[in-house]
């Protein structure tokens, strides 16, 4: 067993959970508009909170709240925020704590003049570094590890801003794809393993970046090319400037935004249509984990283009077998006594006429905790199928994420201490199979640009000493 870190009984930052979007855009009268369109069809990455922050040129403006993007700007508060720039972000909704004060963009006064900044991914050093800025006379805002880095700016010495951004980058280790607004210029970054996706566009002769390209094809911005891992893109009105900011040999992209999180609209690390390579896992998962049945069918929404792929590739009929009813917030209040427990199905819907005596495939994206499988393969029995084979385009979850995918710690991975025939009767399925790592690399152009930490317990990115009382659950 690994011994806690000496940091282990510090209140950790919220993390390991910040996925996010991000998206700005730089030399347009519309920016906040764009902005909050460009928020809209990211809000799959995050629904705890969401703000926007414009320049003026002068000043900078800000408007955050908790909630929807929808629910938070209205066309007055929109009027709020004048400028021809702007960034905004998306906040993921998270267990922990959930406050305004960690809703991004995050604002600061330094030396230089205002900084926003907003941030997608996961530092794995933030504690160490902000008990060292701390130390210093640093006084954060906030307990998001988003802070850091600009604190880290502001405290990095000479140097024009942007030598002082890439000291700080250098001094922080994770997953990050940023957004930086200051009064005369935005600054998009990727980390250098390229973890998350970010991508530069072009509308109406204004640059604009966004988390994945479905926001660009809400506006109807054209796509340009990837923020390159480790590139710092200045954009300005000399144009855009492109600077490397940190060296990797390696890269690194998230897999499992492939698998579950980006949008199937979107067209990520290079121009990887999302839909595609999830039919391609669904495809695979087939020639892998065949057997006869009448019926594929997927769970709603995450697992639908791999069902297409299994049907396609197993040659039997697909369908919708379960309805999900698109309107539960997560502010649902459950009634009491006479129509508890219904769990599930507040989401979810058999459609029995289609189940009644069928021997169903059940496809999905992933088992995490194994909970939703369970229900699942219970609703549909009760549903009236008389076989149900659970079929996961994606291999077995044994590693928590610690670069920004929201995974539960390595016990409650139920795959991380269970064979498969223990989660098969688990969930109660006539069978259960996941795709190989082998079937799903063979899915990927370039495999080895990926991360599979999730499914092989190798992490790309080394951790700081902090993390080892994380990482004790390594010798479980
Ligand atoms: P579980 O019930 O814990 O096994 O969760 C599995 C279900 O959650 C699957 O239907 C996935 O589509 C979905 N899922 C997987 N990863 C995540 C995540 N990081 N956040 C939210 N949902 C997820």
């Amino acid at each position: 067993m690994i011994r806690p870190g000496k940091h282990a009984n510090r209140p950790l930052f919220q993390t390991p959970h910040e996925e996010c979007g991000v998206f700005g855009v730089y030399g347009h009268s519309e920016s906040a508009n764009l902005t909050y369109l460009g928020l809209h069809a990211l809000q799959h990455r995050g629904q705890e909170g969401a703000g926007i922050c414009t320049s003026d040129g002068k000043q900078l403006h800000i408007e955050k709240a908790m909630g929807l993007v929808a629910d938070i700007f209205s066309e007055k508060r929109l009027k709020r925020l004048p400028g021809y720039s702007a960034i905004g972000h998306n906040r993921y909704s998270t267990a922990g704590v959930s406050a305004l004060k960690n809703v991004q963009p995050i604002v600061v006064n330094f030396s230089l003049g205002p900084m926003a900044i907003a941030h997608n991914g996961n530092l794995i050093n933030a504690v160490s570094l902000r008990s060292a800025l701390e130390e210093d006379g640093a006084i954060f805002q906030s307990n998001s590890d988003s802070e850091v880095i600009v604190h880290l700016t502001a405290h990095s010495k000479g140097g024009d801003i942007h030598q002082r951004i890439i000291s700080a980058l250098n001094q922080v280790k994770g997953a990050y794809s940023l957004l930086i607004l200051l009064e005369k210029e935005m600054i998009a970054i990727r980390d250098p393993f390229g973890v998350r996706p970010l991508s530069l566009g072009e509308f109406d002769g204004a640059h604009v970046v966004a988390s994945e390209t479905c926001a660009f094809d809400l506006i109807g911005a054209k796509y340009i090319r990837d923020v390159e891992p480790g590139e710092m893109l200045v954009i300005s009105e000399r144009g855009t400037e492109s600077f490397r900011a940190v060296n990797s040999t390696i890269k690194a992209h998230c897999v499992f935004e492939l698998i579950y999180f980006a949008r199937p609209d979107s067209n990520i690390f290079g121009g990887i249509n999302v839909n595609q390579i999830r039919k391609a896992l669904g495809r695979q998962l087939a020639r892998e984990a065949r057997i006869d049945a009448d019926l594929v069918i997927p769970v709603p929404d995450s697992g639908m283009p791999a069902a297409i792929g299994y049907s396609e590739e197993s040659e039997l009929p697909f369908d919708l077998g379960l309805i999900r009813n698109h309107y539960v917030g997560r502010t649902f209040i459950e009634p009491k006594q006479s129509i508890r427990h219904f769990g599930v199905k507040i989401k979810l819907n058999p459609v029995r006429q289609l189940l009644a005596g069928k021997r169903l495939i059940a496809v999905d994206d992933s088992i995490v905790r194994g909970t939703t499988s369970k229900k699942i393969v219970k609703m549909l029995r009760e549903g009236g199928s008389k076989e149900v084979h659970m079929r996961i385009s994606s291999p077995r979850t044994i590693g928590p994420c610690f670069y920004g995918i929201d995974t539960p710690t390595r016990q409650e991975l139920i795959a991380s201490s269970h064979l498969n025939e223990e989660i098969r009767k688990y969930i109660t399925a006539d069978s259960l199979s996941y795709l190989s790592i082998e079937g799903l690399k063979r899915v990927l152009p370039s495999p080895e640009d990926f991360c599979y930490a999730c499914f092989d317990n190798l992490y790309p990115i080394s951790f700081p000493d902090e993390h080892l009382h994380q990482m004790e659950l390594f010798s479980v």
